[in-house]
């Protein structure tokens, strides 16, 4: 029996075939179990911030679970008052700010979806989401999520949740004194890094609040220093009234919160939501360590200059495969002139590169915060590689791929 026979008939169908197992990592690399070697610039999809196994997280992991791991949410713990600060001053919340503690992305968007209904009550039953956007496999969080094809086997969806397309034309249009909420992805990952237009957080900003509806920013894949700053929409200088993260937050530790702004801070009151693993000492004291090494480091300016020297690399190499990059920072989509992401992602894992393609043309590439010269340079050889490896593929097969009858060959 192989590892590939044992997955396929023990683990749930939901996800495709596993392409590798891996049994190690150390620092922004893995090995599988017959000890190859990979570049991990999936990073466990913009989640692993200090790369595998890094000494801090090691260290805050050991040390919590040997003191004080879980209590429940009906005490208090230092490592979670400690974290819950630390959010609130990175996000720049003030005093008024709280933060709600969750085990994932999804039920940190599970409780922006409950604070738009607490602030919405009867009046204000519309809850505005942008087409293509991704907030989530939930029921609730699936409602908020723009992609019928997801919705589709689970109808009916909560209702109230309404898609726009992503232009201000459209927001502007659409909110009146009736929308409780707007929920947006500063840059949407999981749509292949598809950034919104110039001025749109803005925009969002000051027609949410003209309506008093609440603008929630989803920034579970852009938070923590990805995109260049702690958060996304600090780029564009607004203040929303919520935001939810997790992902990179924990390092590896699975970990979600909900930060309020402002009066949207005053909207929970006891009884109306809660966790029990949510907020634990292990999770929290864990990413606590987690933000206080991004910061140490000073890693979010690092995700600028990181990203870059790749984006930079990327072009230089001047392959007729790539057309450009997409988002910011060390969240970077690298758009691809044919519908081969697959095959490209399939080519980088013979190379020994970890990569993903979340759409038919797009590459994401999110890198532990961590990286220096040598990963990134190492990183462009492996890429390079893997996109001739697919270019000579497309050469022998002589034809433009049958998905893109209205490309140009090359
Ligand atoms: C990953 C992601 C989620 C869902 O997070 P999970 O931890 O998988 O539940 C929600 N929103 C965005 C923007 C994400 O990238």
């Amino acid at each position: 029996m192989t590892w590939q026979d044992d997955a396929g008939r023990d683990l749930v169908r939901s996800f495709g075939p596993r392409m590798a197992m891996f049994v190690r990592g150390e620092g922004a690399y893995v090995w599988d179990a017959d000890g190859r070697r990979y570049l991990d610039f999936l990073a466990g999809i913009a989640v692993n911030s200090l790369g595998h196994a890094h000494p801090v997280f090691v260290e805050a992991l050991t040390r919590q679970a040997a003191t004080l791991a879980h209590v429940s949410n009906y005490f208090a713990t230092p490592p979670q008052l400690e974290l819950a600060a630390r959010l609130k001053r990175l996000a720049g919340t003030g005093d008024e700010g709280r933060v709600y503690f969750a085990n994932s992305g999804a039920e940190a968007n599970e409780a922006a979806f409950k604070l738009a209904r607490l602030h919405g009550g009867a009046d204000r039953p519309r809850i505005l989401a942008l087409t293509d956007a991704f907030h989530g496999r939930t029921m609730g969080t699936l409602a908020l999520t723009g992609k019928p094809a997801m919705q589709e086997p689970f109808l009916p969806m909560t209702p109230g949740v309404e898609f726009l397309p992503s232009t201000i034309a459209a927001l502007e249009a659409a909110v009146d004194d009736r929308v409780a909420a707007l929920i947006v992805e500063p840059i949407k990952g999981e749509a292949g890094v598809v950034d919104l237009p110039e001025g749109y957080l803005a925009a969002a900003r000051e027609i949410t609040a003209r309506h008093g509806a609440l603008l929630i920013v989803d920034e579970i894949q852009t938070g923590a220093g990805r995109t260049g700053e702690w958060f996304a929409f600090q780029h564009e200088g607004i203040t929303p009234d919520a935001v939810t993260v997790a992902k990179g937050i924990g390092g590896g530790f699975p970990i979600g919160a909900l930060i309020t702004f402002g009066s949207a801070s005053d909207l929970f009151y006891p009884g109306t939501h809660g966790s029990t693993f949510g907020g634990n000492a292990l999770g929290t004291a864990v990413a606590s360590a987690v933000l206080a090494e991004i910061e140490r480091a000073d890693l979010v300016a690092a995700a600028s200059a990181r990203g870059a020297q790749i984006r930079d690399g990327v072009e230089a190499l001047g392959s007729e495969l790539v057309s450009g990059t997409r988002g910011r920072g060390l969240l970077i989509g690298i758009a691809l002139t044919r519908p081969v992401a697959k095959a490209v992602v399939a080519a980088a894992a013979e190379h020994g590169l970890v990569i993903n393609a979340p759409n038919d043309d797009t590459i994401r590439v999110v890198p532990p915060l961590t990286i220096g010269d040598i990963e990134v340079d190492e990183f462009l050889a492996l890429f390079a590689a893997s996109l001739r490896t697919v270019q000579d593929a497309l050469l022998l097969d002589g034809s433009p791929h049958p998905a893109s009858p209205s490309e140009v060959p090359a």
